[in-house]
């Protein structure tokens, strides 16, 4: 129906990006990147009419929204992108489709698929995707790629962890050179910290983490930041504590993303990033509730002689900061008795008759302590 419209209009329109490699994955696909080779904005106008839903242009860049049914469509006027400094918004001028694809990230990224009636659904690929995706393989299309967008070595590597593909050869000597270089720091941060967020909603994040380890992308993002055996160990304490929790607690989910994020930043002094990557509040007073507190709560967790003990310590905090601490294998017995016990026990108030205000509030509270130290126990 697209390439029908585009060719009543004399335009030629493709689906590109990584909905072509999606589908090639026989993945769902739900939003739809078209490039028009023509007017983008009419073509998209003309689709939304039809089917009576909005249009949402922007015309400063050649591109429009729409949303039909629950599929979303971008379209956008093939372009191609000139980079005036590392890292900088590009500038853009109208271009042929090969153009618009070269000015893309990889090679499995940069793949098109004809929707004109010709030769609809045709694959075209000038850069070798349909191989590398074969050969599970992240490649950029030139040596300069990294240096023109540095935000591309993130995506590398959240692309490689996601799919469980590698770096080419050349694409990891080159992203290698790029950290060296310093390339990340130079880079606009609000990009940068846009795509680390794009990483922390990922499925395989602990996967991605592991390649910016191996790549030492963290060192040149967070000033301070340095790994070694104990973060390690945390990180695939907490991986397993989030599984725990996603089975347990379905009804809870959160995302879980920014706990990893939390981790990995509680030895670096990071409330400044927490604002570039615009945290949301939970995550901002977790996080400053550990650094400040993490050490006394972890001690008085491990003296605790008493349920009641763990329960008093424990409650009203955030469950971002319980699952934190039960990541840490000296408390985590402790904290998983409160998320699965403690916490839920209850008493009556009728049971209380005669008192109100306070006064019942303080004999709750201790029936509930009475009760958690007669049911529960703490083994050492
Ligand atoms: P996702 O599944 O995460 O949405 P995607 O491939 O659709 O992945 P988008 O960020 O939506 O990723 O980008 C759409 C397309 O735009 C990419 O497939 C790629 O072709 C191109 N692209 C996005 N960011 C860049 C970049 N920094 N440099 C070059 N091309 C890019």
């Amino acid at each position: 129906e697209i390439g029908s419209l585009a060719e009543r209009m004399g335009y030629k329109a493709y689906l590109v990006g990584g909905v072509v490699r999606d589908m090639l994955m026989n993945k769902e696909v739900w939003d739809l990147d078209v490039v028009v080779e023509g007017n983008a904005i009419e073509l998209a106008g003309e689709l939304a009419r039809i089917h009576g839903v909005d249009l949402h242009p922007f015309p400063e860049f050649g591109t429009a929204h729409l949303k039909i049914d629950s599929i979303k469509l971008e379209f956008a006027t093939t372009r191609r992108e000139t980079y005036p400094h590392p890292g900088a918004y590009p500038l853009v001028e109208f271009a042929s489709l090969r153009e618009d694809l070269l000015r893309r990230d990889f090679t499995i990224n940069a793949m098109a698929v004809s929707l004109m009636s010709e030769d609809f659904g045709t694959l075209i690929d000038y850069f070798g995707g349909l191989r590398d995706l074969k050969d599970k393989l992240i490649r950029v299309l030139h040596p300069l790629s990294f240096v023109e967008d540095p935000v591309r070595i993130l995506r590398a590597l959240r692309f490689a962890g996601r799919l469980g593909f590698r770096l080419s050869k050349s694409t990891e000597k080159l992203l290698i050179k790029a950290v060296e270089l310093g390339l990340l720091k130079e880079a606009p941060q609000g990009r940068i910290f846009s795509e680390i967020r794009l990483a922390l909603r990922e499925e395989n994040l602990p996967e991605i983490i592991k390649l910016y380890k191996k790549y030492r992308v963290l060192e040149s993002l967070f000033e301070g930041f340095s790994w070694d055996d104990q973060l390690e160990r945390r990180l695939k304490g907490l991986r397993s504590v989030i599984e725990w929790h996603r089975i347990e607690f379905p009804q809870e989910r959160l995302d879980y993303g920014w706990l990893y994020l939390m981790l990995l930043l509680l030895r670096v002094d990071a409330a400044g990033y927490m604002n570039f990557l615009n945290a949301p509040s939970w995550v901002r007073q977790g996080y400053t509730f550990l650094k400040k507190d993490l050490d006394r709560l972890l001690g008085d967790l491990k003296k605790a002689q008493k349920p009641s003990e763990v329960y008093r310590l424990l409650k009203g905090k955030h469950l971002s900061v319980l699952l934190l601490l039960m990541s840490f294998p000296e408390v985590q017995d402790r904290v998983k008795l409160y998320l699965e016990k403690l916490r839920h026990v209850k008493v009556d108030p009728r049971e209380f008759s005669g008192l109100s205000g306070p006064d019942l509030g303080k004999a709750m509270e201790e029936k509930k302590s009475q009760l958690m130290d007669s049911l529960f126990s703490l083994n050492s």
